[in-house]
Formats: structure tokens, sequence, C-alpha cells
């Protein structure tokens, strides 16, 4: 099946009562096209005055392009809503999957006879057939943060190398505060030159938060790339 909100609406609500004592408070959700994950829960990190660390505007995005199984999509949902129990409870956990999310998960498969993984990644087979029909271009964007604030793109070339020699010489500069790497099929990126040439072009920050909000992150260490599933 295809998710759609008011599916996935009335499921967290059925699970919120079953498995969260219905303590989870209400959180927008949001239907996503991205082909690599199928789910993923959002938030903000917010610092207080007095130095303490807490999340806020919380958002569920599920897949609405990938065909699965309802067990499946359920499972996704529960899934994320582990991650948003964590979060919006301010509970510390040793890794995004880690010691408080694993044990919540084993209970709640345990108990309701779920099949909850620590994965947000659709499989290859899925992912091929979504795409089956139009194809879409699924473009590297670095986004440099400067040091003095400001932001900018480059659309990179699908070549691990070039991707690499962009990421560490453009990381080095003195002015450039950090890189982040993510994978979009976002029209916006097609006007903008796709190539290894260390440029970088300014656009606000705005702008490329809305336009990368079905992306998918991912981890650089230099070295190699990879999803950043979390
Ligand atoms: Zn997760």
């Amino acid at each position: 099946m295809i998710a759609t909100l008011e599916y996935v609406y009335r499921k967290f609500d059925e699970y919120n009562r079953l498995m969260f004592d219905n303590k989870l408070p209400f959180i927008p959700i949001v239907m996503s096209s991205a082909l690599t994950f199928v789910g993923r829960c959002e938030y903000r990190r917010q610092r207080t005055l007095s130095g303490k660390v807490r999340y806020c505007d919380f958002r569920l995005r599920i897949n609405n392009r990938i065909d699965m199984a309802e067990d499946e999509l359920d499972d996704i949902i529960i899934h994320e809503m582990i991650h948003y129990y964590i979060a919006v409870n301010g509970i510390a956990d040793t890794s995004s999957h880690g010691h408080v999310f694993r044990q919540m998960m084993d209970e709640i498969n345990a108990r309701y006879g779920r099949h909850i993984t620590i994965s947000h990644l659709s499989t290859p087979q899925q992912r091929n057939q979504a795409m089956a029909g139009k194809r879409p271009t699924y473009k590297v964007i670095a986004v440099v943060s400067m040091a003095d604030g400001k932001q900018g793109i480059k659309v990179l070339p699908r070549v691990l190398e070039t991707i690499l020699n962009y990421y560490n010489t453009v990381s080095g500069n003195d002015k450039v505060r950090d890189v982040k790497l993510y994978m979009s099929d976002d029209k916006l990126f097609d006007h903008y030159p796709k190539s290894g040439a260390l440029r970088v072009y300014p656009l606000d920050a705005e702008t490329i938060k809305t336009h990368l909000a079905d992306a998918e992150k991912l981890k650089c260490d230099g070295k190699s790339i990879k999803f950043d599933d979390n």
C-alpha cells in the first residue's frame, strides 16, 4: 500500500494509545516522495538560556512513493514514534539508534509481535520499483556555510573522487565553516551547472532548507560517503 496522510495520522493515534500510553503530543505529519528513506522524525535542537539542550519543531516525514505492505509501513511509523518519544522527553541516548532506542524497539517487537528494525532506508528493490517509469534525476548538492554566516550551494556530478575533492578542498578553506552533502531531485538545482569546479553559488539559507526538505543527507568523512541513516 501507499501511505496517505489520513492513514498515518490514524495509525499514529492508534499506536500512541496502545504503545506509548497516549503520551506523545500531536505532531505534524508530512508526506515525502524521497526514494532512499522511508521515514524520518525531524526536529530542531535549541539551547536554552541556562545552556540546556531542548528539541522543538517536531515533524514526521513518511514516504508515500514506495509501495509497502501494511505491516512494513506500520513498523516504520512506530520506528519514528520511538525517535519522537526519546526526543520529546529529552532522553539521552548513546546514538540515534542507541541503547534506549533499541530497548524500546525490542520491547515493542516482543510485546506486540512487530518487526521494527533500525533502518530507515528503502530496499534496492523498493527503490527500483518506485523508479520504474520516470527516473528521477538525483543530484549531489553541497551546501557550503561560510564563516561569516552566509550560505551557498554547488551541484556536483555523482563521481566519488570529484565529490571528495570538492568536499575536502572547500572544507579546508579558511572562509568556510562547513560543507554538508545531500542527494536531491529538486528542480531548483537543475538551474545550476553540474561540475567539480571549486565554486560556491550564494543562496539564502531559507531557500536551501525549503528545497532540501525531501533530500537525503549524506555523511562524509573526507574519504567515503554514505547515507546518513537517522
Ligand atoms: Zn531511526
